[in-house]
């Protein structure tokens, strides 16, 4: 039983702490996502407009699109695997309006994670299910298992295995000594002797995954005209990981997180640096402080900056993005980095949006600039 002293003092607590910042959403239908999202946005907005979805449904048909896209080499099916060739997949949702979650870690063999997570957040008292117990869970509910390596991932990944080295610059997966003149040439030469049945831009794809393993994903966050909210992020993870590797999208808190009386955060790149400042969770608690999306995003980024002291050749290394989407509808994407240079092209990061089905490409806010 509450005592009296100690009701006055929940009731003092409850005064002070922050109230929901949402105005009125206005009746908008708003979905963001991760710059693979184009296509996911404008189903969203479409779903739940027209056909009255639920929002985290809205959200997981949007992204069902990438899980099943073989040629989006980031996310479900044709995802890059990891070192021993197998592809591994992390996904978790939110649904705001329940405020319930579910996650799925390093499942095999099912191509739309997004869906299992869901079901793990509806039919079980657990949060998160993990590798072959994940796996267990989706066939028990009527998932197929299937090989998710397609074709052009299994070469690329071979491709990588073959352009490991020993410290003495040997690699068994390499031509041996008795192999013909030509066999050791460099790069570019050995790849066209070896793939001779291979197009120059498939080689020169898998060479920069090789040399630039990859990280993508795809966050989608989906507010109806009634102000509910929810997200899902799902991805395949970070290219030839070591098996077992769980990275921050299927960590609730980190990958994604959504309050429905506040707003939503999703998170890409890599992982492991957006773990250590359990980035979704911290943009959200900035716009329940009452930042901007904006500011929410920009502030969790200097946050991973600072865990390098701000040294620039460290956080050069890698990229990470936050989307946020307030209650009100005010939204943004933020990046580390203002984008990237892919043979000496830059390319500005960006995100999705669809705003009431008005679908289009924005640029990310970012903290850092890269020279060329
Ligand atoms: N965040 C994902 C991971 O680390 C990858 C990515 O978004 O690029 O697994």
């Amino acid at each position: 039983m509450i005592s009296r002293r100690n009701w006055f003092l929940s009731s003092a607590a409850l005064a002070a702490a922050p109230q929901a910042t949402a105005q009125s959403p206005g009746g908008r239908f708003i979905s963001i996502a991760s710059s693979n999202g184009l296509r996911a946005v404008t189903l969203a907005v479409t779903l739940m407009k027209q056909r009255n979805y639920d929002t985290l449904d809205a959200a997981i048909s949007g992204v069902n699109i990438q899980e099943e896209d073989p040629e989006d080499n980031s996310v479900g099916y044709g995802g890059l695997p990891n070192e021993e060739g197998i592809v591994e997949l992390d996904a978790s949702v939110m649904h705001g309006p329940t405020r319930r979650a579910g996650s799925v870690a390093s499942i095999r063999g099912i191509k739309t994670p997004s869906k299992v997570a869901k079901l793990v957040m509806e039919r079980t008292d657990h949060i998160m299910l993990a590798g072959e117990g994940a796996l267990r869970f989706a066939k028990a509910h009527g998932f197929q298992e299937e090989e998710l390596l397609t074709e052009k991932s299994r070469k690329a990944w071979l491709l990588w295995k073959e352009s490991l080295r020993d410290p003495r610059g040997h690699n068994n997966w390499g031509p041996g000594l008795d192999a013909p003149a030509g066999a050791d040439n460099p790069p570019r030469a050995w790849l066209r002797q070896r793939y001779p049945g291979e197009s120059p831009e498939f080689l020169d794809w898998a060479w920069e995954m090789a040399m630039h393993p990859i990280t993508g994903t795809i966050n989608c966050l989906a507010l109806n005209g009634k102000g509910e909210m929810s997200g899902v992020t799902t991805t395949s993870g970070l290219a030839w990981k070591l098996p077992g590797r769980v990275g921050d999208s299927p960590i609730i808190g980190a990958g994604l997180f959504v309050d429905q009386d506040h707003g939503a955060a999703g998170s890409t790149g890599r992982g492991e640096e957006n773990i250590r400042v359990a980035g979704a969770h911290t943009v959200v608690e900035n716009m329940r402080h009452g930042m901007s999306a904006k500011d929410a995003v920009l502030d969790c980024l200097k946050r991973v900056a600072r865990n390098y002291n701000n040294d620039p050749a460290k956080l050069g290394r890698f990229d990470l993005n936050f989307y946020a989407l307030r209650k009100d509808g005010d939204f943004a994407g933020g990046s580390l980095w203002n984008g990237s240079y892919s043979r000496g092209q830059f390319q500005p990061r960006r995100f999705a949006v669809s705003v009431d089905g008005n679908a289009r490409m924005e640029n990310c806010v970012h903290l850092l600039e890269r020279k060329a």
